[in-house]
C-alpha cells in the first residue's frame, strides 16, 4: 500500500508538483524546509474544515505517524495532499466559499447588528419555553464542502419544533413517495395560521409545513410498526441528518405539548371527519408521535449540519451519507419556500428568496441550495411566530450577498458573491473587456464601463481593450476608445504598443487612426 502510494507521489504532474512547491514555500515562512502542523491545522480552521471533521481522521493518522519533532518536510507534505482530497481542497481554497474566513467576519457582523434586536415575545404556551432564557442567540453554517462556523449559544440545545416538519415531510415521502403523500397531504400555502382548523376544498391539510399536515406526515411514516420503533426510526434519521450526532429528547416539553394540545386534537378529529387520513389510523398515536418529533432537541451547531444535508441535495457533507434523495429534497425545498414561514412566508419568499422553517422555539433552519445550511436559534418571535432575530439575520444576509433564489437575474448588483475568490469578479470582468473589444462588442465594453471597469485595464500580460482592438481589426471599437481618451501608448510585457500589432496585422486603417492619435498627442504635449 505504502509502496503503491510513493509511486503516485513520484507521479505528481509537473503542474501539481509546482502548485504543491509554491504551497509549501508560503508555509514555510522560515525557508526551514519543514513545515509546523499546527501551521496546516490552522489553515484547515480558517477554511472552516474544523479539527472534529471525521473526514480527516485518516489524515489525522498519516499525519501523527509521520511528522518528525521538526515538522513536515516537503515529501510528507506531497504524501497527506495527495492521500487526502479535502485537505488538499481546502489547502488551496479549492471550496465552494473559498475565503472563508472573510465571509465569516461579515456574519459576525450581521450577527452583532441583529443582536440587539429585542423585540418579540417568547412563545409561552407551555411552561417550558415561557421559561427558556430570551436573550439566548445561536448561529451555525455548514456548507456543503462542510466548512463550519459558529457564533453564540451554538452548543445549547433547543427544542426543534415546527422545524421538524421539513424532515418529516421528508421520511413520508421516502416511504411511500410522492403520490401517496400527496394524496392525503396538499402542497398549497394556507393563508391561515399555522394550527388554523381549515382543510382544503378536498378535506386534505393545505401542505405539511402547518400542523394539520404535520400531523398528517406523522400518521403516514412507519404507520405498521410500534410507536417506539416509529420515533426511533426518526431519532436515527436525525443522527444521520446531523453527521452522526445525537439528537436528545425533552420529555417535559412532550409532556407539556400533549397537555396542551387541544388545537392538534381537533385537527386530527377534523381531518378524520373529512376522511383524510388513511385507513386504520390511530389518532391518539399519532398526535403522541407528532408531540414527540416537536420535542426532538439539539443545537444550531448540529442542525447546521442537517440544514447543509438539504442543500447538498440529500448528501451530508460531512459524512458523505445519502440520507434522502434529491427529487425528495426539492419537493422539500419547494413547500418550505412557499410555507415554511408561517403568515410570513410569501413576504419572506419575496424578500429573502431562500428555503426556511421555523418553529416556535424561535428556531430556523435556512437552506441555501448548492451552498450552505444555516441553524439559527433566538427565543422572541413576531406576531407571525418567526423568530425575530432570526428574520432580520436572514434579510441582512441576502442584502449584503447574492443567495437570494433570483439574484442570478441580476446582471448589476452590489452583492457580494462570496463563491467566488477575492478578486475573481474583477479578473472576469477584466477579461470580458478585452475580449469584447477583439470581438467588436461595443454595447458589452460600454456595459462594463458603466460598472466602473477603467478601459485603460491591462491584463497579466499588459494587453489593454485597445491592443485587441487594434490587432483584430475592430475600427470601430478603437476610434471609441481614443475619443474615451485611452492612452494610445502602452506597452504590453513584449514591449508592443496598439500601433506595434495593428501594423503586425496589416490594418490599415487603424494604424492611419493611431498615428493621427500620436501626433495629436504630440502636439498637446509641445503646448
Ligand atoms: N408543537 C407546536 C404545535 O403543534 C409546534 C408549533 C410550531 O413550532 O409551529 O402547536
Amino acid at each position: 500500500m505504502e509502496k503503491s502510494r510513493s509511486k503516485k507521489i513520484e507521479n505528481l504532474s509537473s503542474f501539481e508538483e509546482k502548485a504543491a512547491d509554491s504551497l509549501f514555500k508560503q508555509l514555510d515562512k522560515n525557508e526551514k524546509g519543514y513545515v509546523n502542523p499546527e501551521t496546516i491545522w490552522r489553515k484547515l480552521e480558517n477554511m472552516g474544515i474544523l479539527e472534529d471533521d471525521i473526514r480527516l481522521n485518516e489524515f489525522r493518522t498519516t499525519l501523527e505517524n509521520s511528522v518528525t519533532e521538526k515538522g513536515i518536510d516537503k515529501k510528507l507534505f506531497l504524501k497527506l495532499g495527495k492521500q487526502d482530497n479535502l485537505v488538499r481542497r481546502a489547502l488551496y481554497r479549492d471550496l465552494i466559499i473559498p475565503d472563508f474566513k472573510d465571509f465569516c467576519k461579515e456574519i459576525i457582523k450581521i450577527y452583532h447588528e441583529v443582536e440587539v434586536n429585542k423585540k418579540g415575545e417568547i412563545a409561552d404556551y407551555i411552561p417550558q419555553l415561557a421559561r427558556v432564557n430570551p436573550e439566548h442567540f445561536a448561529l451555525s453554517i455548514c456548507t456543503v464542502d462542510g466548512q463550519r462556523f459558529s457564533i453564540g449559544d451554538s452548543k445549547d440545545n433547543f427544542c426543534v419544533q415546527s422545524t421538524c416538519k421539513p424532515i418529516n415531510y421528508c421520511i413520508a415521502m421516502e416511504e411511500l413517495g410522492e403520490e401517496t403523500v400527496h394524496r392525503h397531504i396538499g402542497r398549497e400555502p394556507s393563508g391561515r395560521s399555522f394550527n388554523e382548523l381549515s382543510l382544503n376544498h378536498k378535506g386534505l391539510p393545505h401542505n405539511p409545513m402547518i400542523n394539520a399536515g404535520a400531523i398528517m406526515a406523522c400518521s403516514l411514516i412507519k404507520r405498521n410498526s410500534a410507536i417506539a420503533d416509529r420515533f426511533e426510526h426518526i431519532s436515527s434519521i436525525w443522527k444521520h441528518l446531523c453527521g452522526g450526532r445525537n439528537v436528545h429528547f425533552n420529555n417535559s416539553v412532550y409532556l407539556s405539548e400533549r397537555q396542551t394540545a387541544d388545537r392538534n386534537f381537533a385537527l386530527a378529529y377534523f381531518m378524520r371527519e373529512n376522511k383524510a387520513f388513511m385507513p386504520k389510523t390511530d389518532i391518539t398515536e399519532t398526535l403522541e408521535f407528532y408531540f414527540q418529533c416537536c420535542s426532538i432537541e439539539s443545537c444550531t451547531e448540529n442542525l447546521s449540519i442537517a440544514a447543509a444535508t438539504f442543500a447538498n441535495s440529500g448528501i451530508n457533507p460531512l459524512t458523505g451519507e445519502a440520507i434522502f434523495n434529491e427529487n425528495t429534497v426539492r419537493h422539500c425545498m419547494s413547500l418550505m419556500s412557499s410555507c415554511g414561514m408561517y403568515d410570513f412566508s410569501g413576504e419572506f419568499a419575496f424578500r429573502v428568496g431562500v428555503p426556511a422553517k421555523s418553529g416556535v422555539s424561535g428556531s430556523l433552519l435556512v437552506v441555501i441550495p448548492n451552498v450552505m445550511g444555516i441553524s439559527i436559534w433566538s427565543p422572541r418571535l413576531d406576531k407571525m411566530g418567526n423568530s425575530v432575530r432570526g428574520v432580520e439575520f436572514c434579510k441582512k444576509l441576502i442584502d449584503k450577498f447574492n443567495f437570494h433564489m433570483y439574484d442570478s437575474l441580476m446582471e448589476q448588483t452590489s452583492k457580494k458573491d462570496p463563491r467566488k475568490r477575492k478578486h475573481e469578479s474583477k479578473v472576469n470582468k477584466l477579461i470580458n473587456l478585452i475580449y469584447a473589444a477583439g470581438y467588436g462588442d461595443l454595447n458589452e465594453l460600454q456595459r462594463l464601463e458603466a460598472e466602473g471597469m477603467s478601459l485603460n485595464s491591462s491584463d497579466y500580460d499588459g494587453r489593454t481593450a485597445l491592443h485587441l482592438a487594434a490587432s483584430e481589426n475592430q475600427v470601430e471599437i478603437v476610434k471609441y476608445l481614443l475619443d474615451k481618451g485611452v492612452k494610445h501608448d502602452l506597452k504590453d510585457r513584449w514591449g508592443n504598443t496598439p500601433l506595434n500589432d495593428a501594423i503586425r496585422g496589416d490594418n490599415k486603417e487603424i494604424v492611419k487612426i493611431l498615428e493621427e492619435e500620436m501626433v495629436l498627442k504630440d502636439k498637446k504635449k509641445m503646448k
